[in-house]
């Protein structure tokens, strides 16, 4: 193959590689997206957030996914012993759309990246990226192929969205100490039988373990009564649960009454997975010919379903840096892609600390907050962190902060009062 047969090498065929090869292929750059799977391939991640939806249409992604029929999502219901409550992203204070899906990614994936095909990207699957060749003009990149055959690829821009493969991270070094703690996921998927009328379908089930706040489940309900259902925690608390994933997650989902009742006749459609230690950030998310994407860069923690989100945004916000920069412009990554992205981020990861320290726990159980403050919550947790105007995503640890206390005062003096 001739050195430059393209202007730009996507590494990873999920999310953040489909969108930033659509989008860099429907202007007419010349986009290879090298993935070492074959599609279809599992993966883990299936609650998208209405934020996804307006990135996914500038993509010119979005009639495929309306077309697979997913699950309508509209929000989030919480369970914590035996008290429910939940946030419609319909009343949310932010512009753009207030519903999205729940997918399966693993036709989700496929759909994305065939779409962005047909925008003209060419794809390579079975190949895995094993070295990185920095140069600010032609950087390239070394695959690996089944057979153990390498070859070389250069292009003008090198995009990593290799999620947890982290090449870029790896072979740049370029990962540090993620901020958050070390936690543990524990997932599978069911068939349900779910007829309870008090269950809505359209919302992500969210329970908080009744004896320890820190261990919190999910249920993703698909078409068909299939659903996702995950429990995650500290390491060292989920482990000592059984001696094998099934076994943790059997006896986790016993001690939610809301689950376990929801999921009685449940019956498993495959192995119980296990991932670990799944939080990670770098250095950097750009430098001399290349940027980091989605999980690639920074990943924080699935309770928010915010991963594909911030996956979709950072492609969106590096494409047309990407065509600029082809074109001969001196783009400021660090103005125009790395902080902006990295705001939204800040403001998810300070959602996802109060939720764990249990402050954003105590707002959410206490639905008496004025719509306004609730509009402004459900916007987050609908995606819009990047909505400055919302005092929730431009200082979110003080605000956070402030109506978590009031909510304390405010349910100790309805304690009090006989
Ligand atoms: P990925 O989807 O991981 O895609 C990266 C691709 O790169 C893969 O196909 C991989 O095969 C390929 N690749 C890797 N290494 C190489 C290499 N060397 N060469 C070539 N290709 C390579 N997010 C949500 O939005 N909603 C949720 O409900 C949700 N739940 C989650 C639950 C758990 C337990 C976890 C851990 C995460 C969850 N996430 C969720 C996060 C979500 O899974 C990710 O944020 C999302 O998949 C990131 O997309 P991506 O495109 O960056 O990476």
């Amino acid at each position: 193959m001739r050195e430059c047969d393209h202007d730009v090498i996507v590494i990873g065929a999920g999310p953040a590689g489909a969108t930033a090869a659509a989008l860099l292929a429907r202007r007419g750059y010349r986009v290879h997206v090298v993935e070492r799977e074959h599609f279809p391939r599992f993966s883990i991640g299936e609650s998208l957030l209405p934020q996804c939806m307006g990135d996914l249409e500038a993509a010119g992604l979005l009639e495929t996914v309306l077309a697979a029929d997913y699950q309508p999502k509209n929000g989030a219901a919480f369970t914590r012993n035996g008290q429910a409550t939940a946030i419609d992203f319909r009343d949310k204070y932010s512009p753009g759309w207030g519903t999205t899906f729940q997918v399966e990614r693993t036709d989700f994936d496929q759909r994305l990246i065939e779409a962005a095909r047909g925008h003209g990207a060419t794809l390579e699957f079975g190949v895995s990226v094993s070295a990185f060749h920095s140069d600010p003009q032609r950087p390239g990149v070394t695959l690996r192929d089944a057979t153990g055959e390498s070859r070389e690829l250069r292009a003008g821009f090198v995009l990593d969205a290799s999620g947890y493969g982290r090449v870029l991270a790896r072979l740049e070094r370029l990962s540090r100490e993620p901020r958050l703690a070390p936690r543990m996921a524990l997932y599978t998927h069911v068939d349900e039988q779910i007829d309870d009328p008090d269950y809505d379908r359209e919302k992500i089930l969210i329970g908080v373990h009744p004896q320890d706040a820190s261990i919190w489940y999910w249920l993703i309900p698909f078409r068909d009564h299939r659903a996702s259902v995950g429990v995650v925690g500290d390491i060292a608390s989920l482990s000592a649960y059984g001696d094998t994933p099934e076994a943790r997650w059997q006896a986790l989902i016993a001690e939610e009454p809301r689950f376990s009742a929801l999921l009685a006749g449940a019956r498993p459609r495959r192995e119980v997975g296990e991932l670990k230690g799944y939080a990670a950030d770098v250095e950097r998310l750009h430098g001399p010919g290349y940027a980091l994407l989605g999980n690639a860069g920074e990943f924080l923690d699935p309770v928010f379903s915010s991963g594909v989100t911030i996956a979709l945004r950072s492609a969106s916000l590096a494409a047309p840096l990407v065509a600029r920069q082809l074109d001969g412009d001196t783009p400021d990554w660090d103005a125009e892609f790395e902080r902006p992205l990295r705001e939204g981020i800040a403001t998810f990861r300070d959602f996802v600390d109060g939720w764990y320290d249990t402050r954003l726990q105590t707002i959410i159980f206490h639905d008496q907050a004025p719509p306004e403050i609730r509009a402004r919550i459900s916007a987050i947790l609908a995606g819009y962190a990047w909505d400055r105007s919302n005092p929730f995503a431009s200082a979110s640890r003080r605000h956070l902060d402030t109506l978590s206390a009031l909510c304390r005062l405010q349910a100790e003096r309805s304690e009090e009062t006989p």
